[in-house]
């Protein structure tokens, strides 16, 4: 629902702004596609910035911890990642299912330390548009559906005046390895 408001270019372009803000790099050169460590030249601490700043401009709160902690959080120390530091085949099956297609890359036994540079352009948008389908139905305040952008990124009630909260990005993961764990697909 929210994609009629926010579009994925929209998304994607903010994206690429707030990581050539974020490295000092020419917003133009950057393409989805790019991995934001091995072709953008991105570090770890980089991606506090990169999300406070997509944070800021969407009004959404983006999840602190990988799904791979979560996974260990939930289900158990070592399901996840093993002894060596490596992804188990339920981890894989879990990027799997969650990511599909648009995340490709994740193996069994890869190293745990080459999961970020898996990260593209794209992977961090469909980060961003997953918590922005979290728009609920009608406004809080007034209780009217009237979602409306006036930049496409920020929601506002177009009756009252007040932005759009949503579900943050932890708590979607959560509720997604949750679901996942009571249909017994995985699990
Ligand atoms: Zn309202």
């Amino acid at each position: 629902m929210a994609q009629n408001i926010v579009t994925e270019e929209k998304v994607i372009e903010e994206v690429k702004k707030a990581v050539a803000e974020t490295l000092s790099s020419d917003v133009a050169a950057i393409q989805p596609d790019n991995s934001m460590i091995r072709d953008l030249g991105a570090e770890s601490l980089d991606f506090l910035d990169i999300n406070y700043r997509l944070e800021q401009a969407f009004g959404i709160k983006m999840a602190r911890h990988f799904i791979l902690e979560h996974i260990e959080e939930m289900f158990g120390e070592g399901t996840a990642i093993d002894e060596n530091g490596q992804l188990t085949e339920k981890a894989v099956r879990f990027l799997q299912a969650r990511y599909g297609d648009s995340f490709p890359g994740f193996k069994q036994n890869m190293d745990m330390d080459e999961v970020p540079a898996l990260f593209t352009i794209r992977t961090m948008a469909g980060g961003v548009l997953d918590i922005l389908d979290t728009l609920p139905e009608k406004c809080s305040q007034c209780g009217n559906a009237a979602w409306k952008s006036d930049n496409g990124v920020k929601i506002i009630c177009g009756s009252c005046g007040e932005q759009a909260v949503f579900t943050n990005g932890d708590d979607l993961i959560k509720q997604w390895l949750t679901k996942i764990q009571d249909d017994k697909k995985i699990c």
